[in-house]
């Protein structure tokens, strides 16, 4: 399906270098445009195998009809010149993912995770889970594995996990997991779906070729995830985390199938979002037979993916949490609610004039606000009307040392921001970094 063909790769980045070394083994002319400059070594590894890479602005005068298909970089829009240009010339647009799962043996087992949010979460517990069975499993997608690169090492019987995406769902037509987990759905990237129905459909194109042999993992609690998806052909389990469902909280314990599974006092990760989480790894794993044991035995150790929540250190009984992926105020609330002893909050970070008034009623159990950054005075506004203590420093670093010097024997203290990185730091992850690298100074 992918040999012997002239193909148009539309943006470079991981997944498009990814794909074109993959499909250069296969006797395809290629072609891998971009915009922007890429790295020399990348274009030069490519131009060894054969593929050319032009930097393009104008990619459509690139492109005539002797090319037989054009792989799109899921972040371009669909109603991008090149792909209106494809269109009109009849050539098929896929996506990387798409090509990829072309390319697996037969007997696979493929899980993949969706969702507005949990997805980098849950694809990573259903890999640690599987990866303690004593499995050979592959973990890839959006996670920043393309399933391009780790394609190729998949053998029969494996299990490959994958975060998937709305963009990346568009292109597909043939992919099909055994297992689709849709961790939840909330009105987001609408500038790029135009609408939330549209961006709804896109999600569901992970269930489109399922029968009653694949499994659909389905929060009963989402409103939109339970009414969109009643008439998928899956064979459909669902969970929640405040209702009855076949995986569901009672008694301080996650239960599936009215059989206790574990006590949410042996979980290191906290908050009921992470229950969901964990809820959807554990049917999802159960289909190839996980052990109640293994399950403990992975959250007893999971302390959360990088910078989501994620437990750094306990110092003289107090303990650090790094949420610096929370660049939105929703964010900052989940991970309020996943604590309820005595807070210190640091917020703080870039400003683009948002509000911070939807934290005032998730804030019962914060004896302080230490701010930094651009936002630090509108913080320290909203502290005060809250009448919570607050103090305003310059720097993260700052901010990391001044909360553990004003903390007591069993404090919290949390990084979880509400605001983007970017006013000091390159990205989320620097910025968590920089906040673990303190914490461990303290010590
Ligand atoms: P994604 O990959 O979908 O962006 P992550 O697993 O990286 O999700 O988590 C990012 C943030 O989303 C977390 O820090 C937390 O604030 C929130 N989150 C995680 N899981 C859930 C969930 N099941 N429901 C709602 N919010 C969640």
């Amino acid at each position: 399906m992918f040999k012997n063909k002239k193909i148009f790769v539309l943006g470079m980045a991981r997944s498009g270098y990814e794909v074109s070394k993959l499909l250069s083994k296969y006797n395809n002319e290629i072609l891998v445009t971009d915009k922007k400059e890429q790295d020399i070594k990348h274009i030069e590894e490519l131009e060894e195998l054969g593929v050319t890479f032009i930097q393009s602005d104008d990619p459509v005068s690139l492109i005539d009809s002797s090319y037989d298909l054009v792989i799109k970089n899921p972040g371009i829009r669909y109603d991008h010149p090149l792909i209106l240009k494809a269109i009109e010339l009849g050539i098929k647009v896929v996506n990387e993912v798409e090509v990829a799962y072309h390319f697996l043996p037969r007997e696979v087992f493929v899980i993949a995770v969706t969702g507005a949010n949990g997805k980098t979460t849950t694809t990573t517990l259903v890999y640690e889970f599987i990866k303690a069975m004593g499995k050979r499993v592959h973990l890839g997608g959006n996670i920043g594995y393309p399933l391009s690169q780790i394609v190729e090492n998949v053998e029969m019987n494996d299990v490959v996990v994958l975060e998937i995406s709305a963009q990346q769902l568009h292109d597909c037509y043939d992919f099909n997991p055994n297992v689709s987990i849709l961790t939840n759905l909330v009105p987001v990237h609408i500038d790029f779906f135009g609408t939330y129905e549209n961006y709804i459909d896109h999600k569901l194109r992970i269930f489109m070729n399922h029968n009653s042999k694949n499994i659909a993992i389905i929060n009963k609690s989402n409103k939109d995830s339970y009414e969109s998806t009643k008439d998928i052909k899956s064979n459909k389990v669902y969970f929640s985390s405040s209702e009855e469902a076949d995986a569901c909280i009672k008694d301080s314990a996650i239960y599936y199938n009215d059989e206790k599974i574990i006590n949410l006092n042996e979980i290191r990760v906290k908050g009921m979002h992470n229950y969901e989480n964990i809820m959807c790894a554990i049917i999802a794993t159960k289909e190839l037979g996980i052990s109640n044991e293994t399950i403990k035995e992975v959250l007893n150790k999971f302390t959360g993916v990088e910078h989501r929540i994620e437990f750094v250190a306990k110092i003289n009984g107090r303990e650090f949490y790094n949420d610096s992926k929370a660049t939105n105020v929703k964010s900052t609330e989940i991970a309020l609610n996943a604590f309820n002893t005595p807070t210190i909050l640091l917020l703080g970070g870039l400003d683009r004039g948002h509000s911070f008034e939807d934290l005032k009623d998730d804030l019962t159990h914060v004896t302080h606000i230490v701010c930094y950054g651009e936002t630090k005075d509108r913080i320290k506004e909203f502290a005060d009307e809250c009448k919570i203590d607050c103090t305003v420093v310059n720097i993260l670093e700052e901010a990391t040392k001044f909360a553990y010097n004003i903390s007591n024997d069993g404090d919290t203290i949390l990084l979880s921001p509400a605001c983007a990185s970017w006013d000091q730091f390159d990205d989320f992850e620097k910025r968590g970094d920089t906040f673990k690298e303190t914490v461990n100074s303290l010590e």
